[in-house]
């Protein structure tokens, strides 16, 4: 299984909107896709319309040992998609964890010890902090994809998490590598996009995917309904806008035979 963290220590880049929408357009591609909320916000789990009340094993359970993955992981009602779900216990793992052995390695674990052949790919929607939680979903990850807003202080920020994937990398997960950086937000109206998203690929080249996500208010309005936008308006600019970065990452990925 292919395991990707949607990791940005900023909160409100589209991080969220990113895992959400580029799961769907993945299990619409015909992938079995699971993704995990690692967010004590949850907005992942609300997103995809599951209410708090069933949340009863999340990613809490999951990271504590109290249940296994096959036992948390829950269908969506997108096809192909299940979710682990978020609660606000989560926020409280990580002090909890400072007691438990490897507590850097807990998801890491959690899903290497589910058989093989459920999922094929696996998105970490991780919480705004380079804390215990994302540190745990860089090392449970084997590649990384960054949601960068198009605005003034987009790159603020980023020398931080490409320290602490370095970090991580040294210590704990040496084939850690970044998948790709995904430009969210654009505005085709606002010459400071245009200028950010120039300045963003200057920077960092290859590394930032072609497809641009635009800014589209049928993107924020869809998780109010419990549903992604590519169900909610399948048409509209920013469902298509994910159908082409879900396009453009499977074209990243390493082939099968690399991958093993
Ligand atoms: P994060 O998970 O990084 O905190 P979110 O995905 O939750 O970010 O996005 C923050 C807010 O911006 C949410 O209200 C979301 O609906 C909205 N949003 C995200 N991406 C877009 C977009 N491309 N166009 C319009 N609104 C967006
Ligand atoms: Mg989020």
């Amino acid at each position: 299984m292919i395991r990707i963290a949607v990791a940005n220590q900023k909160g409100g880049v589209g991080k969220t909107t990113t895992a959400i929408n580029l799961a769907t357009a993945l299990a619409a591609s015909g992938w079995k896709v699971l993704l995990i909320d690692f967010d004590p916000q949850g907005n992942a789990s609300t997103g995809l319309g599951v209410e708090r009340a069933t949340r009863d094993r999340s990613s809490y359970e999951l990271l504590l040992g109290e249940c296994t993955l096959a036992e948390a992981a829950i269908a969506t009602r997108v096809p192909r998609l299940d979710i682990v779900t978020a609660t606000q216990d989560l926020s409280g793992a990580e002090i909890e964890l400072v007691e438990h052995e490897r507590r850097t390695h807990r998801l890491d674990a959690a899903i290497s010890n589910m058989p093989v052949g459920r999922w094929d790919i696996c998105l970490i929607d991780c919480p705004p902090s380079l804390g215990l939680l994302t540190i745990n979903a860089l090392v449970a990850a084997r590649m990384l994809l960054v949601p960068l807003q198009c605005e003034f202080f987009a790159l603020e920020g980023l020398s931080q998490l490409l320290q602490t994937i370095e970090r991580v990398r040294g210590r704990f997960n040496p084939g850690l590598s970044i998948l790709g950086v995904a430009l969210t937000m654009y505005d085709r109206r606002n010459r400071l996009s245009e200028q950010v998203a120039q300045d963003v690929r200057a920077c960092l080249g290859d590394a930032v995917f072609e497809t641009v996500i635009p800014r589209n208010v049928r993107l924020s309005e869809a998780p109010s309904h419990g549903v992604p936008a590519l169900i909610y308006d399948h048409r509209c600019p920013g469902s298509e806008a994910y159908m082409a970065l879900a396009r453009e990452l499977i074209g990243r990925l390493p082939k099968p035979a690399e991958a093993a």
